[in-house]
């Protein structure tokens, strides 16, 4: 809700329909953004004064074959859409980012990552081939064999060296529609730390959230989930089911899960925010080490729990900084993070704590690291200080720690910081790519415009 712009929004159903619109912007003079569901945090689906091309009305499953998990789809088929399709015949895809609403060609342009980065690798990994279409109206099939170098650069491309057309991916099997969940507490960031080193050998998924009001010996204080996959599910047929995935209606019976942002409201101030991490800490911790089975939908996306989380922080909007630090370095870079978003009276009201791997993409965000995402409350009042911060953040922690950051949900990031992260080199072949792929320029953003262009 902090990036905003207007646009002309069509919203083509088949590939000939893509083409009029690309004629249509190239005549009139217009540049053009492919765009999902819009669920990235800044403004990569954004093109002001110009053209967005929603693609959500191509969401056909072209092919599935339910004995080698092999599926190929258009690019608007969301992670909500493909995990039902496929799920009663024993799949799942490997990896998904925390909700289920982006559409698959967007997570595709960003190359998002799951909580099991640091061994499945990033959702480009996971892509047999793909069609993308050029601005010319050209077809490209590409894949780790076929046009590599344009497979490359077009995963993780953020839209702007063509339009998915299809997408072909490898899914994982699944024998139960559940999960195995143990929760563990750390008293901080050293032992979250160290709980992941731990862990990584053995878990699937390993994800931390961290109480950014921690302090002293208890900065960095916060839960681990570790998820492991159910072998011995003798109700698999039950849990498969795609029904049985789905998140109740109501809270405790009661309470209608869309009404639920209303009741985050009040909480949405430093003493709100204090006390719900203290609390969730605190329960967390007085259950730390006991183990549940969870349907991999409850596992995976938490907030979808509460949908239009963020109208609750409204007037405003929410500005998620997510860095990515090398194993070497993320330590004192974390402690640093979290320390001096206390001093400066700006502690993010959520911190997710991740582990990766770096993947063979050519805007590659990652490292072979941890990442810390930190959400801010933006309002006018805070605005300019969260900004300040960042900048901070980003010139003397991140970068000098070797740092890499997620354009997908940049908002915050200057155009040499971006750069310089991913490497001149990474970023002058990216945009040779582009020279070669659009001459015209026909594909651009909000993002390209402000840190490529
Ligand atoms: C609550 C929440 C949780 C999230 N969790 C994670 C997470 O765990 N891990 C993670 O990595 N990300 C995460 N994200 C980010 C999100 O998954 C990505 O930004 C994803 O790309 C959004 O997909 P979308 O369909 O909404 O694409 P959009 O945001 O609409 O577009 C994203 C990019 O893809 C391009 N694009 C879209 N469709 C096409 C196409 N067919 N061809 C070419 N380019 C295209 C757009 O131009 C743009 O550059 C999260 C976001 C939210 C809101």
């Amino acid at each position: 809700m902090l990036a905003r712009s207007m646009g002309y929004v069509y919203r083509p159903s088949t590939i000939e329909g893509i083409r009029d619109v690309l004629d249509l912007a190239r005549r009139s003079g217009h540049s053009v953004v492919p765009r999902g569901s819009g669920f990235s945090y800044g403004d990569t689906s954004m093109n002001s004064e110009n053209i967005v091309l929603d693609l959500r009305r191509m969401d056909r499953v072209l092919e599935w074959d339910p004995d080698t998990g092999e599926i190929q789809i258009e690019p608007g088929v969301s992670i909500g859409q493909l995990w039902r399709h496929v799920l009663e015949d024993g799949w799942w895809p490997r990896v998904v980012p925390g909700t289920m609403y982006p559409t698959l060609g967007g997570c595709a342009s960003t190359n998002v990552h799951g909580k099991n980065h640091w061994h499945a690798g990033s959702l480009g990994e996971q892509i047999l081939s793909a069609d993308l279409l050029l601005p010319s109206g050209e077809i490209v099939a590409c894949s780790p064999r076929e046009n590599q170098d344009i497979y490359y650069a077009a995963i993780g491309g953020l839209g702007m060296l063509g339009v998915f057309v299809s997408l072909t991916f490898r899914l994982e099997k699944v024998r139960s529609g559940l999960l195995q969940i143990e929760e563990r507490a750390c008293s901080s960031l050293g032992e979250m730390f160290d709980l992941f080193e731990q862990e990584m050998p053995s878990a699937g998924h390993l994800l931390g959230w961290i109480d950014g009001y921690g302090r002293g010996a208890e900065l960095g204080r916060g839960l681990v989930q570790i998820a492991r996959p159910v072998e011995d599910d003798r109700e698999h047929e039950e849990t498969l089911r795609a029904e049985y995935q789905d998140l109740p209606d109501t809270l405790l019976g009661v309470v209608p899960r869309a009404l639920l942002w209303r009741g985050m409201k009040p909480l949405m101030n430093d003493r709100g925010m204090r006390l719900l991490n203290a609390t969730r800490y605190t329960m967390g911790a007085s259950r730390s080490g006991v183990t549940t089975r969870v349907p991999h939908a409850q596992f995976h996306f938490i907030l979808d729990y509460v949908p239009n989380w963020k109208y609750a922080f409204r007037p405003g909007g929410i500005l998620q900084y997510q860095v990515f630090v090398p194993e070497q370095q993320a330590r004192v870079a974390f402690a640093a993070l979290l320390e001096e978003a206390q001093a400066y009276d700006l502690v993010p009201y959520l911190a997710v704590f991740k582990r990766h791997r770096r993947d063979p993409f050519l805007l590659n965000y990652s490292v072979d690291g941890y990442s810390l995402a930190l959400d801010f409350h933006v309002t006018e009042a805070r605005a300019k200080r969260i900004e300040e911060m960042l900048g901070h953040f980003t010139r003397e922690i991140v970068l000098p720690a070797g740092g890499r950051f997620y354009p997908a949900k940049d908002n915050a990031v200057d155009r040499e910081s971006l750069q310089q992260s991913m490497t001149t080199e990474a970023v002058d072949e990216y945009l040779a790519m582009k020279r070669r792929l659009d001459p015209e320029g026909i594909l651009q953003s909000d993002l390209y415009r402000r840190v490529f262009a």
